[in-house]
């Protein structure tokens, strides 16, 4: 695929680990500079690093994206540094999971502000710039759990499913401005969020996909430089599951 972005600015939220650093390893090897977000520099330093060693072009937040103001002000930085940014893809997450009747405000409040209302704040102080440009992408990583619902992550599934209908509303909004805004919904990838599952419930889980396996974080990362590219210019409010049909 001939992806046209050289010159261009994409951040990347929870950038350190997983997902998103593979996310921003792949933008950074077709020629964009990344901004490689997350919350702690240890993670999201090494990732600007090693792109920077490699001869890309990176640079580091350490951000709390589930705090307004922190997210503000990284985005004032960005905007004096960078000008506009030409694709965001919101990719933190955390779960908290419990059955609905244990669960606690905080499990509920943390998950909601972490995968939810960052999404919000990262494009609330960004959209004006890229309108601006007249060209943008947004990229919002859900999950699954958003779509089928997930016994035991009511915050979780609750969190992703909105981010489905932010994510819509938001490709309607923007479209006189020529900027897309779809959603990614992975199944099981394997990262450290997956991780702590224990081996039972990862066999288990292999066995509901149809195609019997796990994905691994490059099945995203290669979805959303297709979703940012020209290629696909006509693509917008869709939700893009990449979950070996566990979820059809
Ligand atoms: P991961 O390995 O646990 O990495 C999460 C990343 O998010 C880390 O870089 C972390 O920062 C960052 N992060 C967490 N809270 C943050 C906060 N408050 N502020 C800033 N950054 C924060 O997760 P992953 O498996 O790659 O998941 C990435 C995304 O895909 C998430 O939205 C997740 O819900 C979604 N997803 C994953 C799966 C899966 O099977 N793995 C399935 C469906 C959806 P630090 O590195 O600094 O700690």
């Amino acid at each position: 695929m001939e992806l046209n972005y050289t010159g261009k600015v994409v951040l990347v939220s929870g950038a350190g680990r997983g997902i998103g650093r593979e996310i921003a390893l792949e933008f950074a090897k077709a020629g964009l500079t990344v901004l490689c977000v997350s919350k702690n520099l240890s993670s999201c330093g090494a990732v600007a690093d090693e792109i920077n060693a490699n001869g890309g072009k990176a640079e580091a937040f350490a951000v709390d994206v589930s705090k307004s103001a922190e997210v503000k002000e990284m985005c004032t930085q960005i905007i004096k540094k960078y000008e506009a940014v030409d694709i965001i893809v919101n990719n933190a997450g955390i779960t908290r999971d419990n059955l609905l009747m244990r669960m606690t405000d905080e499990e509920w409040e943390d998950v909601i502000s972490t995968n939810l209302s960052s999404c919000f704040y990262v494009v609330r102080n960004l959209v004006r710039a890229m309108m601006g440009n007249r060209r943008g992408r947004i990229i919002n990583i859900a999950s699954v759990s958003g779509q089928a619902g997930n016994a035991g992550q009511t915050n979780y599934a609750a969190a992703k499913a909105g981010i489905i209908g932010f994510t819509k509303s938001l490709a309607r909004e923007l479209a006189p401005r020529n900027i897309t805004a779809n959603v990614v919904a992975p199944g099981f990838i394997e990262t450290d969020m997956t991780a702590v599952l224990p081996p039972a419930i990862v066999e288990a889980a292999k066995n509901n996909i149809p195609l019997k396996r796990t994905g691994c974080v490059s099945d995203i990362a290669k979805v959303c430089a297709f979703l940012a590219s020209d290629e696909a210019n006509y693509i917008t409010g869709q939700t893009i599951a990449v979950n070996g049909g566990l979820y059809m």
